[in-house]
């Protein structure tokens, strides 16, 4: 028998007083199958809780219980065989970009290459343009990608930009990734240029492979584009960890994963907290009661009214 999910519970700094609609937003590395069972040796999880047949029904339980309007995944190796049609059939509209040499390709079995990948709800958005992105560093293509799509509300009719993006992991890439932050920030601010308003407010999710302390987070939290990101905004710092996993090399207990969004564009209403240390369990992730190794982040933002258009 499994245990019970972990109960979390959303932090909230205020009650939606305006009248537009929040935006539910999710960000979750996913933990392709492939790696899962063939590079990542989690050494306290056993294989039967990464069995493909019953992990895929935590991770969609896991989107369900929060019902997101927009979901942004990292580490996607199953989106034709499942995601893509079982999150059509659940409302969800979606776009799924490649890395183009993913490492699951390496390993025997596998279901293809792992990507990004962005679903929204079709009730609520109306899908205008999407770009999928190849990131660079230093002038040079990398292994990393992006999708970045440009939506409007079907109730507001504000348009806005979502992205979902995976950088690149371990120790040793810090100032890889920071240039290919900065790619993606001049290719976005490309992309909002190309929009006949300037002002399209922007999210950008994605697993950073990066610490708060790192270049690359440096980088969004001051760039032109005006970006904050959600959990540090709501309480005052980044969570404590969004990954907490053990590999032979030891335990590894870290925040990577952010949720930014436009400082002109958009308030954070709540955040979704993160387990406890208890909740997570001695063995940490994955485990039979969670299916990643990274902790989804999800967070409600509202628009920010903009007096000039109300004139
Ligand atoms: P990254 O370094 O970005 O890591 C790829 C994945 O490995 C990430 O999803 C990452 O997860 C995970 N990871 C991080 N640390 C570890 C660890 N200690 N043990 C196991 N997995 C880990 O890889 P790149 O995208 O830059 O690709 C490089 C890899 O791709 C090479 O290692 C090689 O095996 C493979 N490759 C495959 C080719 C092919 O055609 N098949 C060609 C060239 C390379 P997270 O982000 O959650 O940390
Ligand atoms: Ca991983």
């Amino acid at each position: 028998k499994r245990p019970p999910r972990p109960n979390r519970e959303f932090i909230r700094t205020r009650t939606n007083a305006a009248h537009d609609p929040q935006i539910r937003v999710m960000q979750w590395n996913i933990l392709a199958q492939a790696l899962g069972e063939g590079k990542d040796s989690f050494v306290r999880c056993p294989m039967e809780a990464l069995v493909w047949s019953e992990r895929k029904y935590l991770i969609l339980e896991e989107i369900l219980t929060y019902r997101p309007d927009i979901v942004c995944l990292q580490e996607v190796d199953h989106y034709y065989d499942t995601f893509q049609p079982v999150m059509s059939s659940l409302g969800y509209q979606s776009s799924f970009c490649p890395k183009p040499c993913s490492p699951c390709l390496d390993v025997c079995g596998n279901n293809g290459p792992d990507g990004c990948a962005l679903f929204f709800s079709r009730e609520r958005f109306r899908l205008l343009h999407v770009n999928h992105l190849r990131l660079s560093a230093m002038a040079l293509k990398t292994n990393q990608v992006a999708v970045v799509a440009t939506l409007q509300c079907q109730v507001t009719g504000r348009v806005f930009c979502v992205a979902v993006t995976h950088l690149k992991a371990r120790s040793g890439w810090e100032t890889f990734r920071g240039a290919q932050g900065a790619n993606l920030l001049q290719q976005l601010k490309a992309i909002l240029s190309a929009q006949q308003d300037e002002d399209v407010p922007l999210f950008v999710c994605g697993d950073f492979n990066a610490e708060p302390g790192e270049e690359v987070y440096r980088r969004f939290m001051n760039s032109p584009l005006g970006l904050d990101s959600a959990y540090r905004t709501l309480s005052a710092a980044e969570p404590s960890y969004t990954t907490w996993k053990i590999r032979p090399s030891g335990e590894s207990c870290t925040t990577l994963d952010y949720v930014w969004f436009s400082r002109h564009g958009f308030s954070v209403d709540g955040v979704l907290s993160m387990p406890s240390e208890e909740q997570i369990g001695p063995d940490r992730l994955p485990s039979y009661h969670y299916p990643s190794d990274h902790l989804s982040l999800v967070c409600d933002f509202s628009f920010i009214q903009e007096p000039h258009r109300l004139m």
